[in-house]
């Protein structure tokens, strides 16, 4: 193997400390050499000789410096065959199979094993994975031609899975490659929501954008002169104003959210005043639709640690979707009681409306950002479609959960649990 510029100049640097450790030896030799050559009259054959030898023992290294080069070399080539593959393999976390110029199994970690059923030793792996892409990759490594590669491979069952599958020779002395599978999926997934997140949220813009639009061109053309057709396209010129704005603040909310996703520590939420300034911010909508709000408050300390703010917006959402939703109810029940929970004592937050209710199958999804189980009823109730994700996004960061409860026709129940402190 070539030196290093750095190794050259280090082997350099400790032929002088040793020429220098030796000097007076040297000396001593080359005095001695000389009295030699001149009192004895040694021919020059001999001098020369002689002086060579004495300058290359000076140059060798003590017995205490050769041990420990030795030492540490020792322990380097020790420590390197102590790793042997099969501990290498078991310290790497995603699935690992070695392979050799077969493409049979030599040996695979636990992860491989988990992750693919019926690998065993000696099986072939061109029969086990017959995808064309992992042919593909095992005849380009195994051929020789390219010493790494890598490609996309999905795997159908148990569940789907994508991994970026890389391949490598591991040193061309051992005869022997590997294949390492990195999981992908969940990165996928999160690629696949925020292009549906992008795409919904500019069509739920579009929409209102468009009939904006439509009216504006109405008004300067057949609506011209027309001052009722006027007020009215005015009026739902207005209204489609307001659903963007409403969209926008709650696509600013979760991104806000988003941006911090850890909860600032110390602060601490009086809930019985918190839930006391959102049934008093919403009064006006609930006396608009003839609702009546009930309050069942346990008595004693209700003080949880949160964002105050944060914790608002999450029963204003419920809140105003009892108002909204349960509107036919005639009166919405807001509860707090202090948690049974023994694992997690903290208090239970329950707003509940004797509205139409939520069929079973929608429950799981509602919290989805922009799902919702009537778009035209979520669109005149003047909704958006992303309160209740903002509610879940909230609860995450506040380490509680969110329990849907709801019999159709007979209203829904939102429990939140907050832990105490
Ligand atoms: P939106 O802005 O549409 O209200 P949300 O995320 O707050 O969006 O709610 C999602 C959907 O869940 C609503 O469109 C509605 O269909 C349903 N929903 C929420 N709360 C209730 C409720 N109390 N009763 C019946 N349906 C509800």
């Amino acid at each position: 193997m070539a030196e290093t510029g750095a190794e050259q100049e280090s082997r350099r640097q400790a032929l002088v400390a040793r020429l220098w450790r030796n000097r007076w030896l040297l000396a001593a030799g080359i005095v001695a050499v000389l009295a030699v050559y001149f009192l004895a009259g040694a021919s020059i054959y001999v001098l020369v000789p002689a002086l060579a030898l004495l300058a290359a023992a000076a140059m060798l290294p003590a017995d205490a410096e050769r041990q420990s080069a030795d030492a540490a070399a020792a322990i380097e080539a020790g420590g390197l065959q102590r790793l042997s593959g099969e501990y290498l393999a078991a310290a790497v976390a995603d699935p690992l199979i070695i392979f050799d110029h077969s493409a049979a199994m030599v040996h695979a970690n636990a992860a491989a094993f988990a992750a693919f059923g019926g690998l065993a030793p000696g099986m072939s792996l061109a029969l086990k994975f017959r995808a064309p892409e992992m042919q593909a990759l095992l005849d380009g490594i195994l051929s020789g031609k390219v010493a790494a590669d890598a490609v996309d491979y999905t795997e159908k069952l148990p569940v789907e899975r994508t991994y970026r599958v890389s391949a490598s020779t591991v040193g061309h002395a051992t005869g022997l490659y590997v294949l390492v599978f990195k999981d992908q999926s969940e990165t996928r997934r999160i690629d696949r929501m925020r292009a549906d997140f992008i795409a919904n949220a500019s069509h739920e813009l579009r929409t209102p954008l468009a009939s904006i639009a439509g009216f504006i061109e109405t008004l300067r053309g057949p609506a011209r002169n027309d001052p009722a057709a006027r007020d009215q396209f005015l009026q739902i010129m207005q209204n489609q104003t307001g659903r963007m704005a409403r969209l926008i603040d709650d696509l600013l909310s979760l991104s806000r959210l988003e941006m911090k996703p850890y909860l600032k520590p110390g602060t601490e939420v009086d809930l019985r005043q918190t839930i006391d300034s959102v049934i008093d911010s919403l009064g006006p909508l609930a006396a608009e639709n003839g609702l009546v709000i009930d309050r069942e408050f346990a008595s004693g300390w209700l003080v949880v640690p949160g964002d105050r703010d944060e914790l608002f917006q999450v029963f204003e959402n419920l809140l105003e979707n009892a108002c909204k939703y349960g509107q036919s109810g005639g009166h919405v029940t807001v509860s707090i009681v202090a948690a049974e929970d023994a694992q997690q004592p903290g208090f239970d937050v329950t707003i509940r409306d004797y509205g139409p209710g939520i069929a079973e199958e929608h429950i799981p999804r509602i919290t989805e950002r922009f799902y919702r189980v009537d778009v035209e009823n979520s669109r005149t109730q003047k909704g958006t479609g992303l309160g209740l994700s903002i509610v879940k996004h909230i609860l995450t960061r506040h380490n509680a959960r969110l329990s849907i409860k709801s019999e159709v026709g007979k209203g829904a129940a939102f429990t939140v649990h907050l832990p105490a402190r």
